[in-house]
């Protein structure tokens, strides 16, 4: 089955009520086995890049200085990955940008196979956000591609996106925005909060959700709403990171509750990284802790020093740089190298496979409509005012 653009299926979640994790990938091996567990749970899958994971992909590992040419051949490599193990699914996959942070990011990911680009503005006044969101908008749903903008600010720290406090989305606002850039859906700033610290106990002003999703209906406007910084940061699982010699603190999730009960309120679309990363780290300090003789490995060893030399850490992106032509390409050159790849996978299908059946999209991949990027850019083309 062909990737699908992102639009089939927010109007999926939200005709039939269910919420749509999306699942960060930066490694083959993540994609490979983010696929295979949402056909397992028959839910539609979006797997989603973000901009400086592109860089990674693409053999940057100080992503954080990626350049432009970094990005487009790593959006490329994902894209080739989705594809190799997307094919011959069953279930509709969406490959998505998160966090494109200019025009040219969002085309190079484009060009490299992507279905969906989410254009970050929300650093912006109001009216340049609108501008350059409605750029992106013309430009991809040309192509059939489907555009998520983001309006208000989200604290916490993910990669190069940053704030030190939250701005709440106005909704108000965000029904004009919606309005002026036609974006197929927009990420609110509504108390959640990127990274791995979110603060106790936090709740939700899922009241932002209803305010803005009552106007779109009586406005005649589609529009998803995303939920971004949604991880829920399992304390088992930080427990566990601890208990084999982390150094991890401060840390709090969203909780699921919290999550559920923002989904009627019209959150269709819910952005998990931290899960994915806390819980393949794991994986790796476990194996390591299992088999001490793979601490000295010529292929694996040094995945072993890193970890030992970054106990305060938990993004598999720090660990995993010795081994970058499996992360890039998924070459598996020996059976120790297959085991941390085993770890990256069985990390991926924990936390997705929880989360696919706490928000409820399992069972829900037949819902969804097959919409080609070619059809979509037809019935793009139509609604355009
Ligand atoms: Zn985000």
């Amino acid at each position: 089955m062909p990737l699908i653009p992102l639009r089939p299926l927010l109007e999926a979640a939200k005709k039939h009520g269910f919420g749509q994790g999306a699942f960060n990938v930066n490694a083959v091996a993540q994609a490979k086995a983010a696929i295979e567990v949402h056909e397992m749970f028959r839910s539609a899958a979006i797997l989603q890049g973000a901009d400086l994971a592109n860089g990674f992909m693409g053999g940057r590992t100080d992503f954080m200085n990626a350049t432009l040419e970094d990005k487009k051949i790593g959006a490329k490599n994902i894209a080739d990955a989705v594809r190799k193990y997307g094919a011959d699914s069953r279930i509709p996959i969406v490959l998505h940008l998160d966090h494109g942070r200019d025009f040219d990011s969002c085309v190079a990911a484009i060009e490299g196979g992507y279905t969906s680009v989410m254009i970050d503005g929300s650093s912006l006044p109001f009216k340049d956000n609108i501008e350059l969101t409605r750029e992106v908008v013309k430009y991809a749903h040309a192509r059939g591609v489907s555009v998520e903008g983001e309006l208000g600010v989200l604290a916490g720290v993910e990669d190069h996106v940053f704030s030190a406090s939250s701005t709440y989305t106005n909704p108000l606002d965000a029904v004009e925005f919606f309005k002026k850039t036609q974006v197929d859906a927009l990420a609110i700033s509504y108390g959640t909060m990127h990274g791995a610290s979110k603060g106790k106990d936090v709740k939700l002003r899922k009241e932002i959700a209803v305010a803005i999703r009552e106007c779109l209906d009586h406005e005649g406007i589609f529009g998803a709403l995303v939920s971004h910084g949604s991880s829920t940061v399992p304390k088992y699982i930080v427990d566990e990171i601890n208990g084999l010699g982390g150094r991890l603190s401060n840390t709090y999730g969203i909780s699921i509750g919290e999550l559920q009960a923002a989904i009627p309120c019209g959150i269709s679309k819910i952005n998990v990284d931290t899960d994915i990363r806390l819980a393949v780290t794991r994986n790796m300090k476990e194996l390591f802790a299992q088999y001490p003789e793979k601490r000295a490995s010529a292929s694996i060893g040094p995945v072993y020093e890193l970890l030992e030399e970054k106990k305060d850490q938990f993004d598999p992106r720090a660990f995993l740089p010795p081994i970058m032509d499996t992360v890039m390409y998924g070459n598996v050159p020996d059976d120790d190298v297959a085991a941390i790849v085993d770890c990256v996978e069985r990390g991926v299908k924990e936390v997705v496979g929880t989360l696919i059946v706490q928000f409820g999209s399992f069972g829900k991949a037949s819902l969804v409509e097959q919409v080609t990027l070619e059809e979509m850019a037809q019935r793009y083309s139509k609604t355009r005012s």
